[in-house]
């Protein structure tokens, strides 16, 4: 909901806002903020507070480090849980801007925002519903996490098997006060794992609106001695989890995708977004799936993709056409996993269909049939290719795309690509416990 500077002064001075939580993301998506009185509010909105960007993430070098913070109006909401015990607090999500009032190129919410007028230019707003699935674990009596599972259920089973139904029914509560609109709750197929599905929006609400998700998920969990995270696998043998993107383009009030006249009631448009995706899925993979854990989930037999295909409901598929037409036809790409920064996949996805739009790509033959039960040679027969199978490969194909580049822009690239070799590079000279187990004793 669209809030102004008089709505927002009304709902501090009627719910006693003490405090704002002027909240920002680094380069990975993780969230930050800095916390002012509400008595700073004017001072706020009109972008003076300062904060030091060469200690965040990605962002810039210390010799230009002074950085600004514009909140944006309508992300401004009340803290349930705070109201609850008594103390109120809001927050507003920010965009990071330079000392002369420009967009800070290294902020990834600008980078999205860029991305969002390109379509525009085209004549096409973005839409957005992603799917963010998370796993609860115990904490330990100091409150750390551990790496033992909250419950044993599956599939939307009920209680008593499912021991996260009261942290999904307060998560839910807290997303609900903060404007939400959920949709669904449920229990995942993995032991100890969740989704709960809000409402698609705009493509930057769609991001800010993740982004909020992964934050209240985790504060709420903590509240029950539990930890959640959005790491893609964290179990080795179940599912992981993943954040299906499902996206569609519109023209004014219609969505670009549908035409009822086609076979699969699919438009032009859509065929076009869907080869772009696949044209460039593998060259923007580093950003949807980023870390080296990423790709323990992209592996056959868990509910997740690892071979270049699209079809309509076969989930071993990379992306999937989901059964709702009209104005709710998308497509749903199924790799992007929670750990990304949900601004930049966005952007890059949104990228990625535009450039088959652009470049009047045409999809490939929809593929209908098992692809985890098929063969190498039935899947090369087919030309069903692999994603990435590391973060090295996702990392080569990024910088031999054009995509990531032209969408990052210099500043998040550049920022990027080292952060992300840098994190390999780690991982592959560490010793791994994999390795202890099976090489320590036997030679
Ligand atoms: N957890 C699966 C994944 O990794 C998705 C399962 C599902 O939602 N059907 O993408
Ligand atoms: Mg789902
Ligand atoms: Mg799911
Ligand atoms: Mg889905």
């Amino acid at each position: 909901a669209e809030a102004t500077l008089e709505q927002i002064k009304e709902i501090i001075k009627e719910k006693s806002v003490e405090l704002l939580h002027l909240q920002f993301v680094d380069i990975e998506g993780i969230l930050k903020h800095v916390t002012v009185t509400s008595a700073q509010l004017e001072d706020v909105v009109e972008g003076k507070m300062m904060f030091d960007g060469s200690s965040i993430k990605g962002f810039s070098p210390i010799n230009k480090s002074d950085l600004y913070l514009q909140p944006d109006l309508t992300t401004f909401a009340v803290l349930p849980w705070t109201v609850e015990a008594g103390y109120s607090e809001a927050r507003f999500l920010c965009s990071a801007t330079n000392p002369d009032g420009t967009p800070f190129e290294g902020d990834t919410r600008n980078v999205l925002k860029k991305t969002v007028e390109r379509a525009a230019d085209k004549g096409y707003t973005i839409s957005v519903g992603p799917e963010l699935e998370f796993f609860l674990f115990k904490n330990d009596d100091n409150g750390y996490a551990t790496t033992e599972l909250t419950d044993k259920a599956g599939y939307f089973e009920p209680s008593p098997h499912d021991l996260g139904e009261r942290v999904r029914l307060e998560i839910y509560r807290a997303l609900k006060a903060m404007g939400f609109t959920i949709e669904a709750s449920h229990h995942e197929v993995a032991e100890g794992q969740h989704e709960i599905n809000f409402k698609y929006a705009d493509v930057l609400t769609a991001a800010d609106l993740a982004t909020t998700y992964k934050w209240v998920v985790k504060t709420v969990a903590k509240k029950f001695g539990m930890h959640a995270t959005f790491m893609p696998k964290p179990v080795f043998g179940i599912n992981g989890s993943g954040m299906h993107v499902n996206m569609s383009f519109f023209e004014g009030s219609e969505n670009a995708f549908f035409d009822p006249a086609d076979e699969m009631q699919l438009s032009e448009k859509a065929y076009q977004f869907i080869a772009g995706v696949l044209e460039n899925v593998k060259g923007i993979a580093a950003v949807t799936n980023p870390l080296v854990n990423s790709y323990k989930r992209l592996v056959p037999g868990y509910e997740a993709p690892c071979y270049i295909a699209w079809s309509a409901s076969n989930r071993s598929a990379l992306i999937r056409i989901p059964a709702k037409r009209g104005l709710a036809t998308r497509v749903e790409l199924r790799c992007p996993d929670p750990s990304s920064n949900p601004y930049l996949t966005f952007a890059v996805i949104a990228s990625a269909g535009l450039d088959g739009i652009e470049k009047g790509l045409e999809a490939p033959a929809p593929i209908n049939d098992d692809i985890f039960h098929m063969s190498e040679e039935q899947r090369a027969f087919r030309g069903i290719d692999n994603l990435p199978g590391s973060l090295a490969e996702a990392v080569k194909e990024l910088e031999a795309g054009e995509i990531a580049f032209n969408t990052l822009g210099e500043h998040v690239y550049n920022e990027y690509v080292s952060l992300k070799k840098a994190e390999w590079d780690s991982y592959r000279t560490s010793v791994h416990s994999w390795e202890i187990e099976n090489y320590h004793s036997k030679f």
